[in-house]
């Protein structure tokens, strides 16, 4: 598969959590213009091939709080510290453009984020959460792609869950009956629902022995986010909030920098496994 021309989105920065992540994304987004001014047009155009670009979504934000943690942590918090240390890491690479569904305390209903991804053209779709289980001793990492049917009832609560964090856009967002559910699962295509399972495989294998993980990490459901027909599109759940462990190490900008570097060894795994290694400007993978 060729890569088409992929957008750069400049990041502007954030606060937060984390403060020396947000300086470090500012002297990226200047070194990135130093580079485009010094572009030469007709021989960088065929020699350097155009970064796949990667949609990072916080879960949740500004009105949704997302998953409320035994110690008051906010799961929206969490979310967008993760996915902006991840955002650093995959933009030092310099293999990737990447682009935030948020990179502020906002609320984006969930079909927005799957339109931004379109609109930025995005190959690989990545939510980011730490959502709330009902069994307080369930602790640990899992990943999620979309299907009609769940792959167990704790699955199927987690995905209704998110599914409703709609409701705070108002009326015109509520539930979705199980037809709906099932149809989402229908209109994915054959080639997207390969690369979700298999990013979804990659994650859990960068995990392995670094990141606790959930009993059987790879699940899936009807998450409303995930339903990009043509954008690969996996969600994770970094730990629950529900479990004082998980929400614990989730605090620590630490623990959210081992999560961010085992999903970047995902990624370069995904990519060169996907498109080739060398595509994808740097050459080291892995
Ligand atoms: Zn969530």
């Amino acid at each position: 598969m060729v890569l088409t021309r992929r957008h750069f989105l400049g990041l502007s920065a954030s606060g937060g959590l984390l403060p020396y992540t947000a300086t470090a994304l500012t002297n990226r987004k200047h070194s990135s213009s130093v580079i485009a001014t010094q572009r030469a047009p007709s021989i960088t155009r065929h020699a350097k091939p155009d970064l796949p670009t990667i949609m990072l979504d916080p879960g949740h934000g500004g009105k949704d709080p997302g998953a409320i943690g035994v110690s008051g942590t906010y799961e929206k918090h969490i979310a967008e510290a993760a996915a902006t240390e991840l955002a650093f890491l995959l933009r030092k690479s310099g293999r990737y453009s990447v682009v935030l569904s948020r990179d502020e305390d906002k609320f984006i209903p969930l079909e927005g984020r799957v339109e931004l991804a379109h609109r930025h053209k995005a190959q690989l779709f990545i939510s980011m959460h730490a959502d709330a289980l009902q069994q307080p001793d369930v602790r640990g990492a899992s990943v999620y792609t979309l299907s009609g049917s769940a792959s167990d009832h704790q699955t199927a609560l987690l995905a209704q869950k998110e599914n409703s964090a709609d409701r705070f856009a108002g009326p015109a967002f509520h539930g979705f009956s199980p037809d709906v559910q099932e149809i989402l699962g229908s209109l994915v295509h054959e080639e997207t629902r390969h690369g979700s399972a298999y990013m979804a495989s990659s994650v859990v294998h960068s995990f392995q022995d670094k990141i606790r993980l959930l009993r059987h990490p790879s699940r899936h459901a009807a998450f409303v986010v995930l339903k990009s027909a043509d954008i690969p599109s996996v969600l994770v759940e970094m730990g629950f909030m529900s479990n004082h462990l998980d929400e614990l190490a989730l605090r620590q900008a630490q623990h959210r920098q081992h999560v961010a570097l085992a999903m970047q060894q995902a990624i370069d795994r995904y990519f060169s496994s996907r498109f080739g290694g060398e595509r994808l400007a740097g050459g080291r993978l892995l």
